[in-house]
């Protein structure tokens, strides 16, 4: 059976609204389960469609949307440099340049990562990479279907966090520095501020003093977190993993400092925990609203916060 198109609305609409809305494409991490996806998270405001961080299946979320990963996508962004969070990022790119309305993209695709200090940098390197590895494609496509040249290219942006990275359309996105262990520099988070409304994304990070102060009077809080059965935390191996992650107790404490209207997590990575367990544990040390993510799940951020589920079945969201 062929397959069938999406209707492509709601990456054309572009209504001018003064909310944001923040769809969790993927709320996963490493492990490649077809439930969660990886690691990435869609936001709208003013016009403007970012994507934060690229993991596994970014643009198949994006096309069971009906937005194009080409012209769809004003810009990407990463948190930092593990593969769960960039895997998609080739696919994202390379479909984004096909023709068709999953793809179409006319100019390059804009590409933010913090600076790690070296030149090229790392999101310099993995645009040079990039093109370097896919030549035959990106060669092949320009001679046999004219695909123009500079819809092939990756623009690498990189930027020393604890500043404001981004602000075009009313929408500045500020980078901040979180804490995901002493091996993994640079990891950042980020805030999206359009008019009064705003959304903070945790990134991959432990406890992190930074992110409570860059959050402050956030309305949505999205927040990675990590947790594993008593048995499974007794092995040495565990160890290292559980110490460069935020468990729900620690992301109750974040939450009621921060106090957002919302908070979610996404990139669960749970070994044999369930997220009901998770919201269980969160709730010693926050009384607050919180939910567990799952992929597709989708936040208007207006006056409150309103969460919606996607409709499979429908392929829509409830109105
Ligand atoms: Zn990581
Ligand atoms: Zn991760």
């Amino acid at each position: 059976m062929a397959p069938v198109l999406p209707a492509f609305a709601a990456g054309e609409e572009r209504a001018a609204s003064a909310n944001i809305v923040v769809t969790l494409l993927g709320t996963g991490g490493p492990e490649p389960t077809a439930a969660r996806f990886g690691p990435a998270t869609l936001i709208q405001a003013g016009g403007l469609t970012l994507l934060f961080d690229a993991g596994r299946g970014a643009t198949i979320r994006l096309y069971q949307l009906g937005i194009s990963s080409g012209k769809g996508i004003d810009a990407v962004f990463l948190t930092h440099y593990h593969s769960d969070h960039v895997e998609g990022l080739p696919d994202l790119w390379m479909t984004g340049y096909m023709f068709g309305p999953f793809g179409s993209r006319s100019r390059p695709l804009r590409l933010w990562g913090p600076s790690d200090g070296k030149e090229p940098s790392g999101v310099a390197r993995i645009a040079k990479g990039l093109a370097e590895t896919f030549s035959d494609d990106t060669r092949i496509r320009e001679a046999d279907e004219h695909i123009a040249a500079i819809a092939t290219e990756i623009e690498a942006h990189d930027f020393q966090p604890d500043h404001v990275v981004f602000d075009e359309a009313g929408v500045k996105v500020t980078a901040f520095t979180v804490d995901h262990g002493d091996l993994i520099k640079p990891s950042v988070g980020y805030r999206v501020d359009y008019g009064s409304r705003s959304v903070t994304l945790s990134g991959d990070t432990k406890f992190s003093e930074n992110l409570i102060k860059f959050a402050s009077g956030t309305d949505l809080l999205i927040h990675e977190v990590f947790a594993m059965s008593p048995q499974l935390a007794k092995l040495p191996q565990m160890k290292p993993v559980a110490a460069h992650h935020t468990s729900p107790e620690e992301a109750g404490t974040v939450f009621s400092r921060v106090r957002p209207k919302l908070a979610a997590y996404s990139h669960l990575v749970l070994l044999g925990v369930k997220p009901e367990d998770v919201l269980s544990r969160t709730s010693s040390a926050y009384q607050g609203p919180v939910v567990a993510g799952e992929d597709l799940m989708r936040f208007e951020v207006g006056d409150s916060v309103v969460m919606k589920n996607w409709n499979q079945e429908l392929r829509k969201y409830p109105d």
